[in-house]
């Protein structure tokens, strides 16, 4: 038993679980499930707990798979490995390259888990390139009845693309197949324009580059893109640049900045157009898994949505005008990407190529005026929120937003017949208050 705290990397979740379980094997994790419908307990799974919504909180029974990482099986042939769910990204990329291969995708850090990355819909950036979700071609899961079972597209597609993006609440996974890319090099490129001209050209971009992205600093001139395509150069490190790059610029100068802002919330905007005079540019060439993460040592809040990838200008402009009218006192860049989309019932990409938006505020700053403002734009646009990330929505509107909302619930009365995986924000996400008695629902 434990009364120990628990909290997110951002801080803005904190939970005081009864009992924190580490199984390393799936016989563990079928015991773990069986305890806990038993005793009628609720239990969360927590990956990396860098979710910034309490979606992996849990006051009962907190499970970490921490102890359930690496590859199992690689079939260099077909592409694809069989891995633990609990492997952080980092590990996976240096694992798979052992064998020749790569995911073909990955968001801006590496320290996640792989089965929390998938959990709410990780994306990276690339308009041929869904979500990390997309990647997978198999799971294996422990549902609410302890039952151990294997699932792809062939053997049950409901429940694959049920488990797709899952939110932790249709069982344990336990270990995913993933579909992977011969192991291939990048040339990292970044470079400052002006807003004006990224919005002019930015829609070519993304066209014309593996990956493009962009970091718009509010009410500076300037703007950073960075876009990543194959090359065949040779990797090189470098490490002193980069130290002085990617720690003492974007992480030392940034906090301490950062920290002014939150001293003095009025120096935000001349901060803003600091960073954006400050941030670092040039080419790097590295193997793919090394040059996908970036370090973020300084602790943040934030929100993101997914849009229909056309409503992209239109979104900024309107963040502009709406930045413009009242001080938000926001020193952070809005980053914007694009995904493909695709056909997984949860994904915020359902249906749909993609624009993502996302804002941040530094940590122990107010957020929620700011972000509730550009939320209001978001939604009028189509937009559906990252479900790892600040939102305000709640089961009605959520509904409205994925066609695939019901086939999903009864996916997971199915698989979790007693709601052992719910706790009250998830719960509230799909409007359920009383585990026990939605239980009794009947299924349609
Ligand atoms: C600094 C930072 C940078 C980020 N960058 C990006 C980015 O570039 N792109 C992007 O899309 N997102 C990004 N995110 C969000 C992040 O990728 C997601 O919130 C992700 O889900 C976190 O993974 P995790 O392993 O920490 O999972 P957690 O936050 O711990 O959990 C997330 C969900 O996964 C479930 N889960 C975890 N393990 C299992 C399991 N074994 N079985 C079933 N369910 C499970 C949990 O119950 C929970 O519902 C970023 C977050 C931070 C803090």
């Amino acid at each position: 038993m434990t009364q120990s705290m628990w909290s997110n990397w951002s801080g803005s979740v904190q939970a005081r679980p009864q009992i924190v379980l580490n199984p390393a094997s799936i016989d563990d994790v079928v015991k773990l499930v069986q305890m806990c419908r038993q005793e009628g307990r609720r239990l969360r799974v927590v990956g990396s707990g860098h979710s910034f919504t309490p979606i992996a909180a849990s006051e009962d029974c907190l499970v970490s798979l921490d102890h359930m990482q690496g590859l199992v099986h690689v079939d260099t042939q077909s592409r694809t490995a069989k891995v633990w769910a609990g492997t952080k990204l980092k590990l996976l990329g240096e694992l798979l390259f052992q064998h020749g291969l790569a995911q073909e995708n990955l968001g801006d850090i590496d320290v996640q888990s792989i089965a929390g990355a998938i959990s709410t819909g990780t994306h990276g950036t690339g308009r041929t390139f869904g979500n990390i979700s997309t990647q997978v071609v198999g799971f294996t899961v422990v549902t609410g009845t302890g039952e151990v079972m294997e699932c792809t597209a062939e053997s049950d597609l409901k429940r694959f693309k049920a488990l797709q993006v899952s939110l932790g609440t249709l069982g344990i996974i336990v270990q995913i197949t993933l579909r992977l890319e011969p192991a291939y090099r990048l040339e990292y490129v970044s470079r400052r324009v002006t807003l004006d001209e990224c919005l002019q050209q930015q829609a070519q971009w993304a066209e014309a580059n593996r990956h493009f992205e962009f970091y718009w600093f509010p009410y500076a001139l300037p703007c950073q893109i960075k876009t990543m395509n194959l090359t065949q150069d040779e990797p090189k490190d470098h490490p002193v640049k980069d130290y002085i790059n990617e720690v003492l610029v974007e992480n030392t100068l940034f906090g301490w900045v950062s920290e002014l802002c939150r001293k003095v919330p009025q120096t935000s905007t001349l901060v803003s157009r600091f960073s954006a005079s400050q941030v670092p540019l040039g080419r790097k060439v590295h193997h793919s898994h090394k040059l996908f993460a970036t370090q973020r040592l300084v602790r943040f809040n934030e929100m993101e949505y997914n849009l229909p990838a056309e409503a992209m200008n239109a979104v900024i402009e309107e963040m502009r005008i709406e930045l413009s009218r009242k001080p938000y006192r926001v020193h952070f860049p809005v980053e914007c990407r694009y995904a493909k989309g695709d056909d997984i019932w949860l994904s915020p990409a359902y249906g749909r190529d993609s624009a993502y938006i996302a804002i941040h505020m530094y940590r122990g700053m107010p957020h929620a005026e700011y972000f509730n403002a550009m939320e209001r734009i978001f939604l009028r646009y189509g937009g559906r929120p990252h479900w790892g990330k600040m939102h305000s929505l709640e089961a009605a509107q959520l509904q409205e937003m994925y066609p695939m909302w019901e086939s999903f619930q009864q996916v997971r009365h199915e698989l979790d017949p007693d709601g052992i995986f719910l706790n009250d924000y998830v719960g509230k996400l799909f409007g359920i208050t009383n585990p026990r008695a939605d239980a009794n629902r009947e299924i349609v």
